[in-house]
């Protein structure tokens, strides 16, 4: 008895020597999220799923065991985090037919596939900003290891006022979905309601809250910029979602909802894009990040060129709106404001997400800054600095690799050659 004890143990041991088996991986270049400058000839150890070492040189690895990962002719850097991107769908000619047609079961093989995309992109981290709700069961069966695809931090379902751009009822028959919907359907009036919103969002599982402080583009309403809650709502959301230690992200376009969601407290703006100077000011007082999602602005603007791509009364917000998001992000960038990487992705194809880094380049923003956006400054709007945004000692292993050095050839972000995340390879070209 003693003696298969002991062997068992014996067996658990040896078990264990080979998991904690550590990974060299061999970098040309690297790019950690903090340093302004690109780092010649490096080793990052991992170890499971930590980086447990980055050192200079190509480090021989003390153990035979030892895995070595060959990325010298590549830049390496930590994973990127697209702060804004909707995993259930993506938009096309029939999304708005899809509404009747798609159940949950739907909406979630979907979103398998995006998620996947997504993750092979070289985003190891995305911040999910409203869909269905199937986005938390998407977030489950990723961390349960059940299906590939990036973290995710989902808003679950957006929160808006009755008729605003995300009340998912706007446009249709009375009898064809709960009527009228409520705060448990992410539509809230006054700040009770607001309140009570937010809670149900808690409750479903969600990390974070998403609110539409403004009209939108793509719902089936006129309005496409003015304000849709007032301060105090913004206030009751905000304050509710800080008891329960989560954040808010504001979907805005028009500056005075914008301004009412700062000063209310929100974490975040998305979109921004009629942000005035005054708003930009009272941002950098107040911390709040702007999320930008030019790649979203463009592809909207082009698909409402197409007849019949979108409903008609879609067509001229896309064709007002979509243009002046990069123009704005030029600005807001040049005033100071702080920026964390996002697309709306889903919007357009999931897995063009590093087009946006090509457009942030385009009118200004250094390449090192656009690539800190999307991992050291990510990481910081989602609370996640301890763990996750750069190639440091401690951090989660989320690592990838591009062919070239991105700041002398930004295109080579649109082909990813090497992803690991959590300690796992998924990509190795
Ligand atoms: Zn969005």
């Amino acid at each position: 008895m003693k003696i298969r004890v002991l062997s068992v143990l014996f067996f658990l041991l040896i078990l264990n020597t080979v998991q904690a088996q550590n990974t060299y991986i061999y970098c040309g270049n690297l790019i950690n999220g903090i340093d302004d400058k690109v780092k010649k000839e490096m080793t990052i150890i991992v170890e499971k799923n930590k980086i447990i070492d980055v050192k200079k040189g190509y480090v021989e690895p003390v153990s035979r065991s030892a895995k070595i990962i060959d990325l010298r002719d590549k830049t390496v850097m930590p994973g990127w985090m697209d702060m804004h991107v909707h995993l259930e769908g993506e938009y096309d000619q029939n999304s708005y037919l899809n509404r009747f047609t798609l159940n949950d079961a739907d909406r979630a093989f979907d979103a398998v596939g995006n998620a996947k995309i997504t993750l092979m992109a070289g985003f190891t981290t995305v911040r999910e900003l409203g869909g269905s709700g199937v986005n938390i069961a998407l977030r489950k069966a990723i961390n349960s290891g059940d299906i590939v695809g990036p973290r995710v931090y989902t808003a679950g379902k957006s929160i808006a006022i009755t008729g605003g751009h995300a009340d998912p009822t706007n446009g249709y028959r009375k009898d064809l979905l709960t009527y009228p919907p409520g705060p448990s359907d992410g539509v809230a009036d006054g700040a009770d309601e607001c309140r009570k919103a937010v809670r149900q969002q808690v409750k479903n599982g969600s990390d974070l809250i998403k609110i539409t402080a403004t009209g939108g583009v793509l719902s089936v309403a006129r309005d496409g910029h003015r304000p849709q809650f007032t301060e105090e709502e913004v206030r009751a959301i905000v304050e509710t979602a800080n008891d329960f230690g989560i954040k808010v992200a504001a979907h805005a376009h028009g500056d005075e909802g914008m301004q009412r969601a700062v000063r209310g407290g929100v974490a975040s703006i998305e979109h921004g894009t009629m942000m005035s100077e005054e708003t930009m000011e009272l941002m950098k007082k107040y911390g709040t990040y702007y999320v930008p999602t030019i790649t979203a602005g463009k592809a909207v603007a082009d698909s409402a060129k197409v007849k019949g791509f979108y409903p008609e009364i879609v067509v001229p917000k896309a064709l007002e709106i979509g243009p002046k998001i990069q123009n704005t992000f030029a600005k807001a960038y040049k005033k100071g404001v702080k920026i964390a990487f996002g697309t709306d992705a889903g919007v357009f194809p999931h897995g063009n997400n590093a087009l946006e880094f090509v457009y942030m380049t385009e009118v200004g923003m250094p390449a090192m800054e656009a690539i800190q956006s999307a991992t050291m400054g990510a990481a910081d709007l989602l609370g996640v600095t301890d763990v996750l945004g750069s190639v440091e000692k401690g951090k989660l292993a989320d690592i990838i690799a591009v062919q070239d050095n991105p700041l002398e050839n930004i295109e080579t972000v649109l082909e990813v050659k090497f992803v690991m995340k959590d300690g796992v390879v998924y990509k190795n070209e």
